[in-house]
């Protein structure tokens, strides 16, 4: 079986997806691009996470031809390829209907750094215009919302993170959601305070020698 490690793992961080609460039933896709073979693993369609075989899992080349597993790719599979293709350094995708992120996204907000862990996506997490799900119009708008930033927020739908690896990528979701929840509630009770650039420029800074010592 191709990929087979690829598959666990996607099988894998599906299943925290739901268990971290990022997602309900089979919402959301996750998937891992293993560059040298030019072959992606993504969650398959409408299959609950708890469900999925590695033999479901679909894997698709980097024009989206399916080459192994039963299950039909997630129907967000076309903004998946679109980030890779744009992102050279981008090797795990992972797409979210994350409760308080998809709040502010059916807002039409981006999420300011109210909380210095938006810096896991960049100085701020832009939003991406509303486009039908799984359409080419879609993934051209998430892929250019994504230059310079780890996340966006799509309009009315949820959210997207993407990093070299997929326990990062998962980690800048997870992230995200903690940062949109914060954010959410501070404006429930009052006007939360905005870190400013050169306090987000110092963050940024240090995550990215974070690890590397
Ligand atoms: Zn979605």
């Amino acid at each position: 079986m191709r990929m087979l490690n690829q598959r666990k793992l996607v099988i894998e961080f599906g299943r925290k997806l739901v268990s971290c609460g990022l997602t309900t039933g089979s919402g959301g896709n996750i998937s891992l691009l293993e560059r040298k073979q030019g072959l992606v693993a993504i969650t398959p369609s409408g299959v609950d996470y708890f469900e999925i075989t590695p033999g479901q899992v679909a894997v698709v080349d980097l024009s989206g031809k399916q080459v192994d597993g039963s299950g039909l790719p997630s129907s967000e599979l076309g903004f998946h390829l679109a980030l890779y293709a744009d992102r050279p350094e981008v090797n795990a995708v992972v797409h979210t209907h994350s409760p308080y992120a998809t709040t502010l996204a059916c807002l039409n907000w981006e999420l300011p750094p109210a909380h210095y862990l938006v810096g896991f996506a960049g100085s701020k997490v832009p939003l991406a215009p509303y486009h039908t799900y799984g359409t080419p119009e879609l993934a051209r708008a998430v892929v250019k919302a994504m230059r310079g930033y780890n996340a966006a927020l799509l309009a009315n739908h949820g959210l997207v993170a993407v990093e070299g690896t997929l326990p990062r990528a998962f980690a800048v979701a997870e992230e995200i959601e903690f940062a949109a929840r914060v954010y959410y509630q501070a404006k429930a009770v009052g006007e939360p305070k905005i870190l400013n650039a050169k306090q987000m420029k110092a963050v940024l800074s240090k995550f990215q020698t974070y690890g590397q010592q």
